[in-house]
């Protein structure tokens, strides 16, 4: 029986001379696949072997929802552990995300002889930053904790030694120093594009629901350490500064600016507008709030020669900059998807834990913030008082 295929590729190698042409699986190819030399200069990531490794504590809503996924991105991170009060919840994760190794905050301490652990994310209620940070320094791990650092100045400074006692790096995870947008920002501001700065304003809020169980621990004051300053408006304080880099704050006054007789804010404050000024006398002024509506995230850089405006700022997936002046038209600048902070940032921690150097936003800035926020309360407990610091 003639082979149709055996045929065709007869006649087909016939028509086309000396041409490069080839089978498989039957059909004709123009060029032909072959393996080539490893590129050079090409940076192997370290195999999922050789990555920092890390266990999540607190598996809630930002655990979830960008935290754990953030790690499916990670080149130098990867997870081995979770942490949880939900056992039922930490398996279906774990099943999920490849994650085998499961604690509970009573068996917590003893990570301590778990060789598969390096690197602890703290994604608790602030309220509880500082017992389980300190715990886990104690136990030889490396902590990166969620913002707000703690509850207190004096927590933080509780977890700062903890960290120096035990030989293991702290860090806050101020995820927007590692947002591409922001870094843009950054990037333009220290250039000089927008000559000397002058004035920066930012805006941050949303407005708080007491029935969802994420906002709900935000409103007691033993869970949230404070209220919205606390919870959102640290992102404009800490973002602020972030673009000063290294002009330290002098002074700052703030007032308190929500409804009094609102249920929501007995324990804590519904909202702050504040005032800051730096060393070299740029003044900051800011507004953070739970009775915004809808979510406010807003940052302006006003320079001698040009302005950046960002709405939304910190956002997770969407944040947006627009330069105006410089002698260019209004221009709004692409940078890169917001969603790689995530990674950036925990591989931004496991590095600087394996090199044995502090991390970008380390325990000393979570510091920082606190002893402004508490200046912004004692002025505010004042009607407004300016507080030297
Ligand atoms: P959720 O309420 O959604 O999650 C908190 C988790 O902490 C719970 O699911 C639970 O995990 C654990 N937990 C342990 N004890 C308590 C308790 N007494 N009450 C409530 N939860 C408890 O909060 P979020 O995920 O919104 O916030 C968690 C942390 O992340 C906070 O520090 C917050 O500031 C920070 N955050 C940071 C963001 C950022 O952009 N950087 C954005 C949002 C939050 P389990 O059931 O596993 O035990």
């Amino acid at each position: 029986m003639t082979d149709r295929t055996e045929f065709t590729r007869r006649r087909l190698l016939a028509a086309a001379g000396a041409a490069p042409l080839a089978l498989a699986a039957g059909r004709v190819l123009a060029q032909v696949a072959e393996g080539q030399p490893m590129p050079a200069g090409v940076e192997l990531p370290p195999l999922p072997g050789e990555r920092m490794r890390w266990a999540i504590v607190g598996l809630g809503s930002f655990a979830i929802g960008q935290v754990i996924p953030g790690f499916g991105e990670a080149r130098q991170s990867r997870m081995t552990a979770f942490v949880s009060g939900n056992p039922a919840k930490a398996r279906d994760l774990g099943a999920r995300h490849g994650v085998s190794r499961f604690y509970d905050y009573a068996d917590y301490d003893t990570m301590r002889g778990d060789d598969e652990i390096d690197c602890v994310y703290i994604v608790l209620p602030v309220g509880l930053h500082a017992e389980y940070t300190v715990r886990a320094l104690e136990a030889g791990k490396h902590v990166l904790c969620e913002k707000p650092m703690a509850s207190t100045s004096a927590e933080c400074e509780r977890m700062i030694a903890a960290a120096r006692a035990n030989d293991r790096q702290l860090g806050v995870a101020y995820r927007v120093h590692f947002e591409p947008t922001n870094r843009e920002a950054k990037r333009r501001i220290a250039a000089g594009e927008l000559g000397a700065i002058r004035h920066v304003q930012c805006d941050h809020g949303f407005n708080a629901n007491p029935r969802f169980p994420p906002h709900k621990w935000r409103l007691e004051k033993a869970l949230a350490g404070g209220g919205s300053m606390f919870d959102i408006g640290v992102y404009g304080l800490n973002t602020s500064l972030m673009m000063l880099e290294g002009d330290a704050p002098v002074a700052v006054s703030a007032v308190y600016a929500y409804p009094r007789d609102d249920a929501r804010f007995a324990e804590v404050e519904g909202g702050i507008d504040w005032r800051l000024t730096t060393a070299s006398g740029v003044n900051l002024t800011g507004s953070s709030s739970y009775c915004y509506s809808p979510y406010v995230s807003r940052q302006r850089y006003f320079g001698a020669s040009a302005s950046i405006e960002m709405q939304p700022a910190t956002t997770y997936d969407d944040n947006n900059l627009v330069m105006e002046g410089g002698g260019g038209p209004r221009r709004e600048i692409g940078a890169g998807n917001p969603m790689t902070q995530f990674a950036a940032q925990v591989d931004g921690f496991s590095e600087a834990a394996r090199a044995g150097r502090a991390h970008l936003t380390p325990g000393e800035m979570g510091l920082r913030d606190l002893r402004l926020i508490e200046a912004m309360y004692r002025s505010a407990d004042a009607g407004g008082a300016v507080v030297e610091l």
